[in-house]
């Protein structure tokens, strides 16, 4: 993986703990020679993350809507921002960018994103790795609401079992790296290109 999407919160949340993995994951992504891509904000979570990664010469890539490029949230300092018209259209450049997508703790901008990917995941549009990080148990929630939908019959546990859950960054990366592409999904993905 050259180059990972990562989406979090543009707020910083109340607990340390959650700035405190951001930026083990900008160290981790520099030590691992990883590009980030991310919503190209300086606000929040994904402000800290950046910075991490600016401060120590790593790549930065923001990618953000007309809208949302003004002084007070876009980031000025990165590798490089591009500017897309729409919401949508920052969801497709992204995705054209990346090998792979993690979730950090966030709001709806942050579930909206990390389960676009998973469904195009889901839909064999494509076939790269889709992780959240679950620091101090922040999506457990989350995970639990994916288990009923597997049980009352709208997820496959199949395709659940696509997203990649750990609480450690190196775990989760590692396991990132070593994703592999179901067999359903890949034949799909072949019948959609
Ligand atoms: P949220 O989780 O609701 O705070 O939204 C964060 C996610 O939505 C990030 O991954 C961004 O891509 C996007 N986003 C939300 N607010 C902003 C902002 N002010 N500047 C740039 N991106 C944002």
């Amino acid at each position: 993986m050259k180059k990972v999407a990562v989406f979090c919160g543009s707020s910083i949340g109340f607990n340390e703990v959650y700035k405190n993995e951001a930026i083990k994951l900008g160290n981790h992504f520099i030590e691992h020679n990883i590009g980030l891509v991310y919503g190209g904000g300086k606000i929040g979570m994904m402000g800290i993350l950046a910075d991490t990664i600016i401060e120590k010469n790593g790549n930065v890539i923001g990618v953000i809507p007309g809208l949302l490029r003004h002084e007070e949230v876009a980031h000025a300092n990165i590798t490089e921002m591009i500017v897309t018209k729409t919401m949508s259209k920052r969801k497709i450049k992204i995705s054209k960018l990346v090998d792979g997508y993690i979730a950090l703790p966030g709001g709806f901008g942050t579930l909206d994103e990390i389960f676009e990917a998973l469904t195009l995941g889901q839909l064999g549009i494509e076939t790269k790795p889709v992780g959240i990080l679950n620091t101090n148990g922040f999506f457990n929630h989350l995970i639990l609401q994916l288990d009923v939908m597997v049980k009352e019959g709208y997820l496959k546990q199949s395709n659940k079992e696509m997203l990649i859950i750990s609480e450690s960054v190196e775990d989760l990366i590692s396991q990132m790296f070593h994703y592999k592409v179901p067999e359903m999904t890949k034949i799909i993905n072949k019948v959609v290109k």
